[in-house]
């Protein structure tokens, strides 16, 4: 409560309680903490008749109203685990995507750190400076067992661990204070590290560590965000480069220069496992600047998850790379955060909480005064408006490095290939020839096709059925591998039918194919080309995936044949011809977002190609040779593309004229999913008309997966946060069937 002065009460904290804290709570602080107590700390709470570890969120804070004054019990250890501008963070995050602050916390937080396990703390000592010899003579005479000690240090390379080397050298504790407190030597704490940074990420991919003279384009991208990073002001950087343009040395360049000046930096990536080589070279190029750089991706275990986490609270470790959670990285003096490939779709998270990595890691810069630099080669349509619009500062890279030419683009019409096919027509004449050529002079090719497994569906000519997984509303794949019959949503398997399952006729017939299929079409065609194929039944392992591409690059394999995996980021100077196998697939998805990721697929995927000396082609194989994207994307127009396709979603209010917010209900009974999806309309139109305009219900492009009917609607908003107050507190009023599950996706980006 404000005192008498009308100030705040200094006894009074907030804290985020871990169990079933949807909002912080105020306590009392007990007089031991009082003047210690930090934002981001851990601490013991009571709560309810229980009680649990929590965050303490504001410090110090006025009682909330609600809440009867309980006191602290106790601080679980001193090193903060949150900064205070990820509290904030996570508090914008809760409230605009619609969900509890400690369904925040579980995606903020590594497990360990909730569970409060204890940071093993070395205590490490090393020399301030050059000992003065005179000075050590005096010491030697009239403190001996000091001057043993700064002898023993003045021989060491690296600091020392406090505690082993007293015990060693049978040095009492008072001449190690003695020293620190006269200045001649200084005290660091240290986590024990395990093996967080020696993960087998450095090694896989070496890339030599040189880095380029940048070139006048890099040199200007440069210069424009370093301009923010020395005005200490927030700013975004859009940094639109063409594949090939070199961004990675500006985003290192810019990493290096916030590190020299005692800063930190985020490196966020779409998927670390799928870019080792980004992360070798990143690593490499950073080596020598002194500090560690935390790798943070799906396949850490929890004890390397928490020594990272640490380290980066404690200032070890001050530049991470990783997947879209490194955004919550505690670092302190936090400057830079880079997004690389902003256009991914893999930086929203698919469960709550439905987090856009890059939308977050810009409001976190924002709250920081950091700079936020996003690049892309084909940047999302919302950047792109943001950076048109004046919001997002614009630096382009338009050439490659070198003037290395982009790769020219074949778009092949499969409605006249199928027409003259003699025998497969998944490879058409262009592409086979163009293969038959890379292996005579001994170049690499990439086929890209987004589909695995090998036959798409059984269809029964007879009674017009395909046959469907019993879970899910989606056709069968054939996978020749084990002859099974595989659901790719639930990964359902059958023993592939022999048999119609309806009518029992034996004329079914495999549609369609996949990955697997081209690899025996490739083994017919060419025989003795060494192809590997790169899919998720292949790769089951990640370090295999590695193990490959590094196979791929020393020339041991001609051809690479693979799904998105290989989109990304790959860097192979032999390749010089890329096939994309059938353009048509992304074009088909049920999403508004289709045309904008089939340009985007067809540009980077195309990027693969002559990224050396050595001129690329890429051969693109389609039904619809005219659609926008492809005819764009063949052109190398993004400019053209962004403006037709802008232009379309304005028309339709589509994002990024307007947010959307996908609102899915589901259940296992059909009815009753409809019922609420319905009365949840009339409810909200009733309580809140004009709100939002809303569209559906409808059932969802993928209506049933997993046993559970699916319905969505869509709001389209010009603000999200007052259509989530008013969805959130219907939501405890018509939702508390519990037959019916519903999820809120604040500008989602999968529709299915
Ligand atoms: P992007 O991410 O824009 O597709 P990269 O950063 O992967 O491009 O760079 C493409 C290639 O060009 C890499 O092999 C990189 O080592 C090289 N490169 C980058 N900058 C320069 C430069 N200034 N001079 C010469 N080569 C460069
Ligand atoms: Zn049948
Ligand atoms: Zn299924």
């Amino acid at each position: 409560m404000p005192n008498l002065f009308g100030e705040i009460e200094p006894g009074v904290a907030e804290v985020v309680p871990f169990d079933g804290g949807a909002r912080a709570y105020s306590y009392s602080v007990p007089a031991a903490l009082k003047d210690t107590l930090q934002v981001g700390q851990l601490v013991r709470v009571p709560l309810g008749n229980r009680n649990s570890l929590g965050v303490v969120w504001k410090y110090p804070a006025e009682p909330l109203a609600d809440t009867k004054l309980r006191s602290i019990i106790m601080l679980e250890h001193e090193q903060p685990v949150m900064t205070p501008d990820c509290c904030k963070l996570a508090e914008w995050m809760a409230a605009y995507y619609g969900c509890g602050l400690n369904s925040v916390l579980e995606t903020v937080l590594p497990a360990a750190v909730r569970k409060g396990v204890r940071p093993v703390l070395r205590r490490m000592l090393s020399l301030v400076g050059p000992i003065d010899l005179e000075a050590l003579a005096k010491m030697r005479k009239k403190a001996p067992r000091q001057a043993q000690l700064l002898d023993f240090m003045s021989a060491q390379k690296e600091p020392v661990d406090r505690a082993k080397t007293t015990n060693g050298l049978g040095i009492s504790q008072q001449a190690v204070d003695a020293l620190i407190k006269a200045g001649l030597i200084k005290e660091d704490a240290s986590v024990l590290w395990r093996v967080a940074y020696n993960d087998p990420f450095s090694e896989s991919e070496s890339v030599p560590a040189l880095g380029h003279e940048l070139n006048t384009m890099q040199k200007e991208a440069v210069a424009s965000a370093t301009e923010t990073l020395d005005q200490k002001t927030f700013r975004t950087h859009l940094l639109h480069g063409v594949t090939g343009s070199g961004k990675t040395e500006v985003y290192v360049a810019l990493i290096r220069k916030v590190v020299q000046e005692g800063g930190s930096a985020i490196f966020l990536v779409p998927e670390v496992a799928l870019t080792p080589q980004t992360v070798g070279r990143l690593r490499s190029r950073l080596a020598d600047l002194g500090t560690k750089v935390v790798v943070w991706h799906s396949h850490l275990s929890a004890g390397e998850r928490f020594d990272a986490w640490m380290a980066m609270s404690l200032g070890q470790a001050r530049v991470v790379v990783g997947a879209r959670s490194a955004v919550f990285a505690p670092l302190p003096n936090l400057r830079l955060i880079v997004v690389d490939e902003e256009h991914e779709p893999s930086f929203k998270q698919g469960e709550t909480p439905m987090y856009h990595g890059r939308d977050v890691a810009v409001y976190r810069a924002s709250l920081l005064g950091a700079a936020c630099v996003l690049g892309s080669a084909t940047p999302s349509l919302e950047s792109w408006k943001n950076a048109t619009g004046g919001r997002y500062i614009l630096n382009t890279m338009p050439q490659r490095v070198d003037d290395r030419p982009m790769p020219a683009f074949r778009i092949v019409d499969m409605r006249r290939e199928v027409l003259h096919a003699k025998g497969q027509s998944i490879l058409s004449r262009e592409l086979v020839d163009g293969i038959h050529e890379r292996l005579k002079k001994g170049e690499q090719a990439i086929l890209f096709l987004n589909r695995r497994g090998h036959s798409r569906s059984l269809v029964c000519p007879d009674c017009g059925e395909a046959v469907k997984c019993p879970c899910c509303s989606v056709s069968l794949t054939l996978h020749i591998t084990d002859h099974t019959a595989r659901c790719h949503l639930c990964d359902h398997r059958e023993p592939a039918p022999k048999v119609c399952p309806s009518c029992q006729s034996p004329k079914v017939r495999w549609k369609g194919y996949g990955t697997q299929k081209v690899e025996e079409v490739i083994a017919k065609l060419f025989p003795r080309a060494r192809v590997a194929r790169m899919d998720a039944d292949t790769m089951g392992k990640k370090d295999l995936f590695r193990k490959v591409l590094s196979d791929f690059r020393a020339g041991k394999y001609d051809m690479l044949l693979g799904t998105q995996m290989i989109a990304k980021g790959l860097d192979f100077p032999r390749v010089t011809l890329v096939g994309i196998l059938d353009a048509d697939l992304s074009l088909q998805m049920p999403d508004f977002r289709a045309p904008e990721r089939t340009f985007q697929l067809l540009t980077q995927v195309a990027g693969r190609a002559g990224r050396g000396t050595l001129e690329g082609a890429v051969v693109v194989q389609t039904f619809q040779p005219a659609s926008d994207p492809i005819q764009f994307a063949k052109r190398l127009d993004f400019h053209g593309f962004a403006k037709s396709e802008l232009l379309k979603r304005a028309e339709f209010g589509y994002p990024p004229e307007r947010h959307l917010v996908r609102h899915v209900f589901r259940g296992r009974n059909l009815e009753k999913v409809n019922f609420v999806a319905e009365a949840w309309v009339k409810e909200f139109e009733r309580l809140h008309a004009g709100l939002a305009e809303i569209r559906g219900p409808a059932p969802c492009p993928f209506e049933r997966v997993q046993d559970q009917h699916r319905v969505h609607l869509w709001y389209f908003v010009t603000g999200v946060k007052s259509l989530l107050a008013a969805i959130l507190p219907l939501r405890a009023k018509i939702l508390r069937d519990e037959d019916v599950i519903d999820t809120i996706d604040v500008d989602a980006q999968d529709c299915g």
